[in-house]
């Protein structure tokens, strides 16, 4: 491991990972930020970055998405392909397309003593590339060891069996979920045939028109703020989409269900007559987080203590199973020295 090698999370959730190189969030002096994915817990900062950075980068997808939901700074930022390489300096930045939502990338710095610097960013694990490198900055939303999740096509199926199953009965069904998963699971509706017309929020039709863009296929669907989606909302069967913060658009006599990562060892538990929690997460769960660290095998590990989750847990776990030296951050002082 290259000595002098800061990787750090600070206070205003920027991840450091090179001598100019933050992502998803903003801290002065840094020159490059990287934006991951569109999620709101990784745009600490933008409107600042723009101002004071000499360069903003995500991929185009993330960039489509940020237009999409309004965000003004999104303008500004330059958008490349992922798996593109950007030279910034004496350090190279990459950026590789991981599964999560769309254009999510994870960012590897190499610096110019040769150190590799990697930041997982949000991520399943199950195609997420291996990469080797010395330091890995690692998401920690689900970093407690009772965090474990069924295999998303068992999720995916008892999601599917509960739609088919009020749709068959003539009940309309309502899907609560963040942008992303969403749109993944509209196309997975599709793809077991369900035909019924969506009707979505407007801004998941803003989103799910970008996720078209990019060659999802999501059948039929329409806002429901326009005549047609009004009308279908109250005469048809119907599958409708909306936002966590959206439940008041909804119509409570409807089978609902809630699309969460926190729900662990089962696929999805009922809650009420019509009402269901399904386990559906774009995260990796405890185990996964242990096994993806366990393949990129870094020197050193810092669990991200700055977006919520379970941060001091896993760095204790890493250490603990896999003997690699690991810890939160942000910590008190703030700066990881290694
Ligand atoms: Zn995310």
């Amino acid at each position: 491991m290259a000595s002098g090698c800061d990787v750090f999370v600070t206070r205003s959730k920027a991840v450091v990972l090179g001598r100019r190189v933050v992502c998803d969030g903003h801290e002065d002096g840094y020159k490059l930020r990287i934006v991951t994915h569109a999620h709101s817990d990784h745009l600490y900062g933008l409107r600042e970055s723009v101002r004071k950075c000499d360069l903003v980068v995500s991929t185009r997808e993330t960039k489509d998405l940020l237009m999409a939901l309004g965000k003004s700074e999104a303008r500004c930022l330059v958008a490349v392909n992922g798996g593109d390489t950007l030279s910034y300096g004496e350090e190279k930045v990459k950026l590789i397309p991981v599964e999560h939502i769309l254009g999510t990338a994870q960012v590897l710095v190499e610096r110019e003593d040769g150190a590799r610097c990697l930041y997982s960013s949000d991520f399943r694990f199950r195609s997420a590339p291996i990469i080797k490198c010395d330091v890995l900055v690692l998401d920690s939303t689900y970093g407690a060891p009772g965090n474990v999740r069924p295999k998303i096509e068992e999720v995916y199926d008892a999601f599917y069996a509960i739609v088919e199953d009020a749709l068959g009965k003539g009940e309309p069904v309502h899907v609560f979920g963040f942008i992303g998963k969403v749109q993944e699971a509209m196309e997975l509706l599709r793809k077991r045939s369900v035909d019924d017309p969506f009707v979505v929020s407007p801004r998941m039709y803003r989103i799910s028109k970008i996720y078209e863009k990019y060659g999802f296929h999501l059948g039929e669907y329409y806002s429901s703020e326009g005549l047609v989606g009004r009308k279908v909302l109250e005469n048809d069967l119907h599958v409708a989409f909306f936002s966590p913060n959206e439940k008041h658009r909804s119509n409570m006599n409807c089978v609902q269900i809630e699309l969460t990562g926190w729900l662990f060892n089962v696929p999805y538990t009922k809650i009420g007559e019509k009402s269901y929690v399904v386990s559906f997460s774009g995260h990796s769960d405890f185990n996964q987080l242990i096994e993806y660290v366990d393949k990129c095998r870094p020197s050193y590990v810092v669990t991200d203590n700055a977006r919520g989750g379970q941060a001091v847990k896993l760095a204790e776990e890493i250490e603990k199973r896999l003997g690699i030296p690991a810890s939160p951050s942000p910590l008190d002082n703030h700066t990881l020295r290694l």
